[in-house]
Order: C-alpha cells, then sequence, then structure tokens
C-alpha cells in the first residue's frame, strides 16, 4: 500500500490502543515497531491500571496474559536494618474488575495486546526503527522506516515512541529532558515456586500484592524500591531521578543490588533466582513542562507526552491507553471533516484536558520537585522514626514512661517537631 490512513510509532499500551481503535473503524493503520516483538524492549515495575483496557476489552482479564490481581498494598520505610510499614488488604478487590490492578510481565502482555490490534485490522511491522518524519509543506506526511521501501507515507501520525522521546524532540515538540525530570529504574526478574510467592506475601489464589520502599531502600535518595508479585516471579527494582543518581555517583545497578541486600528485601527474595535485569526510563516533566501535543499531521501520546502520575499512585499504562484512544478518536473526527492540520486535530488537547489525565497531572505532576525541597523525608526523618519506634519497643528496667521520655528526647535533638510536622503536612498533600 501507497498511504495509510495512520501511521503509529511504537506498539507499547498508547500506540497499540490507538491502533485497536482505528482500526476498528475501518481506517488503514499501520505501526512500526523496533523490538523483535510488541513487549520484547519493554519493561515496566509493574502494575496495569485497566479502566481504559476494560473499555477497549471487556473483560479482558479473562483472556489477557495477567499475573495477579492487587489485592494487597504495603508502602514501607526503610532505616539501614530496620523498617516501619503500613499495609492494606482489600478483599473486595477479589471481584471482577478486580479494582483494575494487576500485574503483568511486558513482554507477554503486549504481545497480546498488540495481536488484538492485529485482529481488528492493524499491520504490525516488527523489528523496524523509525528514523525520522518525511514533511510536506511543512505538514507530516508519513515516516522514514529503517527497512527496504522505508518511505511511507499517511495521512497522519502517532508518536507512541515512549519515554525516550528523540523523535518528538527533533519535531520540535518537546525539549530535551532535564535530568531531575527523568527517572532511571533498573528492574529484575526473580523466579521463585508459585507456592513460596503466596505462602511469603500471605497470597491465595490470584491476589497479587504490591510493596513499596523508601529511605535506605534507595540510600535515602528522593525515589523508591519495589516488589510487585507475579504468579511465580517477583519484580524488584528501583527508581530515582537521573540527577540525585549523578550528584550521588551512583549506579542503577550498585542501588539495586544494595536494596536487594538489605536485611528486610532480602527475606522476601531469598532462594528467588534472576530471570533479568533491564533499565529503563520514566518521565516526571511536570504538568508545566509538558510538551507540544500536536502539529500538523502529527499526535504525541503516552509516555513521549510526559503521561505518567508521579505520586504513590505511579500510573502510568493508563494514562498511555487513555492518550492513545483519545488520539484514535479524534484521527476519526478528523478523517470526517478531512482536516489534518494541527487545528483540525486540536480536539485531541481538548479531550485530554477534560480527562483524569490532565486532571492528575495538573494535581500531580509537580510532587517531584515539591518532594525534591525536602529531602529529609528520605533520610533524616525515617531513620529518626525509627530510632523513636525503637526506643519504645525495646525492653528494659526503666519505666515505661522514663522509656518514651528518652526516645523523645533523642527524636527532638535530631529533628524540629514544627518543620516535621509542617513537612509530613507538605508531603501528604504532594503524594496522596
Ligand atoms: C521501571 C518502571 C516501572 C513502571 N511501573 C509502572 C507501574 O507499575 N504502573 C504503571 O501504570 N506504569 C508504570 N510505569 C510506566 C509505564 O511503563 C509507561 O507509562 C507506559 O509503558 C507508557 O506506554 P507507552 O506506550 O507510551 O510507551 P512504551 O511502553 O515505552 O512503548 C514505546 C514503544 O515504542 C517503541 N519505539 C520507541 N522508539 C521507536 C522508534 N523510533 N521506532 C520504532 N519503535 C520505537 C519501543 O520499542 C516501545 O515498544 C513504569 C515504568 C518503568 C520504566
Amino acid at each position: 500500500m501507497d498511504k495509510f490512513d495512520c501511521i503509529i510509532i511504537g506498539a507499547g499500551p498508547a500506540g497499540v490502543s490507538a491502533a485497536l481503535t482505528i482500526a476498528r473503524k475501518g481506517l488503514t493503520v499501520t505501526v512500526f515497531e523496533r523490538g523483535e516483538y510488541p513487549g520484547s524492549k519493554n519493561l515496566f515495575g509493574g502494575v496495569l491500571y485497566s479502566t481504559v483496557l476494560n473499555k477497549l476489552i471487556p473483560e479482558f482479564y479473562n483472556e489477557a496474559p495477567v499475573e495477579r490481581h492487587i489485592t494487597k498494598r504495603r508502602y514501607s520505610i526503610l532505616s539501614k536494618n530496620s523498617e516501619m510499614a503500613v499495609e492494606f488488604d482489600f478483599e473486595d478487590f477479589n471481584h471482577p474488575p478486580f479494582n483494575n490492578s494487576f500485574t503483568v510481565l511486558r513482554a507477554k502482555f503486549d504481545r497480546w495486546f498488540a495481536q488484538k490490534a492485529e485482529e481488528a485490522g492493524a499491520v504490525i511491522f516488527t523489528e523496524t526503527v523509525v528514523d525520522d518524519f518525511i514533511y510536506d509543506n511543512g505538514k507530516v506526511a508519513g515516516v522514514r522506516a529503517r527497512r527496504e521501501g522505508g518511505d511511507v507515507y499517511a495521512d497522519v501520525v502517532i508518536c507512541a515512541e515512549g519515554a525516550n522521546s528523540l523523535l518528538t524532540e527533533r519535531a520540535g515538540l518537546k525539549k530535551k529532558p532535564l535530568p531531575h525530570q527523568m527517572i532511571t529504574a533498573v528492574k529484575e526478574v526473580v523466579s521463585l515456586p508459585k507456592e513460596v510467592i503466596e505462602d511469603r506475601f500471605n497470597l491465595s489464589n490470584n491476589e497479587g500484592m504490591a510493596l513499596e520502599f523508601f529511605g535506605e531502600a534507595v540510600k535515602g535518595m528522593i525515589g523508591s524500591g519495589f516488589i510487585y508479585t507475579n504468579k511465580d516471579s517477583l519484580s524488584v527494582g528501583v527508581g530515582c531521578p537521573i540527577s540525585v543518581m549523578k550528584e550521588k555517583n551512583m549506579k542503577p545497578n550498585d542501588l539495586l543490588e544494595s536494596f536487594k541486600s538489605h536485611p528486610v528485601v532480602k527475606k522476601l527474595l531469598r532462594g528467588g533466582k534472576t530471570e533479568e535485569i533491564s533499565a529503563k526510563m520514566i518521565p516526571e516533566l511536570g504538568y508545566g513542562n509538558l510538551p507540544r501535543l500536536t502539529a500538523d499531521g502529527l499526535l504525541i501520546v503516552g509516555d513521549a507526552g510526559g503521561f505518567v502520575n508521579p505520586s504513590l499512585y505511579r500510573e502510568g499504562t493508563n494514562m498511555a491507553m487513555y492518550s492513545g484512544m483519545m488520539a484514535a478518536e479524534t484521527i476519526l473526527e478528523a478523517k470526517e471533516k478531512g482536516d489534518f492540520s494541527e487545528r483540525g486535530l486540536q480536539g485531541y488537547v481538548k479531550k485530554l484536558e477534560d480527562s483524569f489525565v490532565m486532571e492528575d497531572l495538573e494535581r500531580y505532576g509537580d510532587v517531584p520537585e515539591k518532594l525534591s525541597e525536602m529531602p529529609q523525608l528520605f533520610k533524616e526523618y525515617p531513620e529518626a522514626i525509627l530510632k523513636l519506634a525503637k526506643g519504645y519497643f525495646t525492653v528494659s528496667d526503666l519505666s515505661k514512661e522514663d522509656m518514651h521520655r528518652q526516645a523523645w528526647n533523642r527524636f527532638k535533638d535530631k529533628v524540629s517537631m514544627w518543620k516535621f510536622l509542617l513537612d509530613m503536612y507538605k508531603a501528604r498533600k504532594a503524594v496522596l
């Protein structure tokens, strides 16, 4: 075919949601994916948030390769050899749609999702890198793909290239992100027998658990560590802003090793076998620094657009899918009007603004910046709080009142109470 209705760059959640929506309406759509197969180059934590997917493919969880649905969440602060944690267990999340949160392994999930788009009529070329856009009178008219006959044309192009968005930058829609605006994350898949995982994390059937660790988990830096339970493996990882890693002269793999060797984490991983390790970036651009999302003949979706909620919710997949779906709907409208100019595609931005995507980015987009102004939250406070707790629980001949007084005095020596309470208030506002 000489010309498609739409070309999509990248077969991640954003690109495939767009391809599926467009193909179902009978338009011609082709996706170029650089990986050997969709998902082969992808990794995430991860919990797939699926309100959008459940609209695209109702009850997808009955057929998709999901690992476990999340019923338990645990947030934990580590000091050198202690832990303070809060754990939530929701029996209600055991029923469809399972609170729309599932652990998945991207190599399996993305492949399945891409097949759904192919079944709807999308054509996916794998092992094909797109090197650039082709312009006609200033309008994007196609892409230059690294394969034979690589110049391919379309009415409109969707760029779903993910966090490392070189093409979006080259098109002049986005500035190169600064080191504090990108998280570098490294993740390991650790295999363990299903029964061991269920015993160790107190899970039954396909229940799953998401564990987030702060403080010493990432050497007291801004960032976190995580463990997510899959069927017969654990996803284990750490992530911190590139700027902080550079400042502390820390390498991602060393940070992961340090996390895994923390006494609390070590117990959870014991007996596990490393299956794979990979690294990737997460954009945390801030609401005010989002890229321009449209140009003549071009739309930007998913991580390339900076659509990741950086708060405790850590939601990227749902936003990626929603933006892909909205880009597709905008293209269907533009097709009817025959107008693929930037003005003709503006409906996309409006749809995002009227949705949870922009609302959440506006509410949480600046969380990383706010937290970076309070480094004490990640080191000084966790250590002081855990020492305070230790003072309360250490058995001695002192009266309980004397024990408590001593513990509080030690705490107040390290931490100004007013500043602590103010910081806690600011932190709660920032992350919840
Ligand atoms: C360590 C980590 C943990 C995360 N945890 C979570 C989590 O728990 N929950 C959550 O919701 N989100 C999480 N995220 C974020 C989530 O993974 C992303 O928001 C989501 O994958 C974005 O989807 P996307 O389709 O925009 O991009 P991607 O999934 O990155 O897909 C982009 C695709 O484009 C392809 N591509 C790139 N450039 C080209 C090119 N030039 N030519 C052809 N193909 C190209 C890539 O190979 C890739 O397949 C995490 C991310 C990381 C890195």
